[in-house]
């Protein structure tokens, strides 16, 4: 009797995290696994090569190494920033002129994808 394996996965039927039944490796690709969904008891094949890779291009960004962001100070391109109203970290990608000749920064963000933001902003007197 071998003891039946299980793995948390994303259900591709469901499209729930769910908890998987590790039926078997695929001979010839050590990478990918059939899965049985314990809700939906669809099988399907996950490639953990292909996860692995998407794993890799998520940016993680440590919190107590963002900058609070405001827009009066100025950014390195690499830093990380937190913006307080969006609750969302992000890193500074490039830096341009704004058509008012201000200074704006492209900030990869989290939650909400690259966002153009102010720097170096001069406050009338
Ligand atoms: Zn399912």
């Amino acid at each position: 009797m071998s003891k039946t394996k299980y793995s948390t996965q994303q259900c591709g039927t469901c499209g729930k995290e769910t908890k998987m039944e590790i039926i078997g490796a695929v001979v010839g690709a050590e990478n990918k696994v059939w899965y049985r969904c314990t809700r939906c008891h669809h099988s399907m094949m996950i490639d953990s090569s292909v996860q692995q890779k998407k794993k890799d291009n998520v940016i993680k960004i440590n919190r107590d190494e963002c900058i609070d962001y405001s827009p009066e100070k100025v950014y390195d391109i690499g830093a990380a920033i937190y913006h307080l109203d969006w609750d969302d970290m992000g890193k500074v990608k490039s830096k341009e002129k704004t058509s008012s000749g201000g200074n704006a920064i492209w900030v990869e963000f989290e939650k909400n994808g690259p966002k153009r933001l102010i720097e170096n902003l001069q406050l009338a007197d």
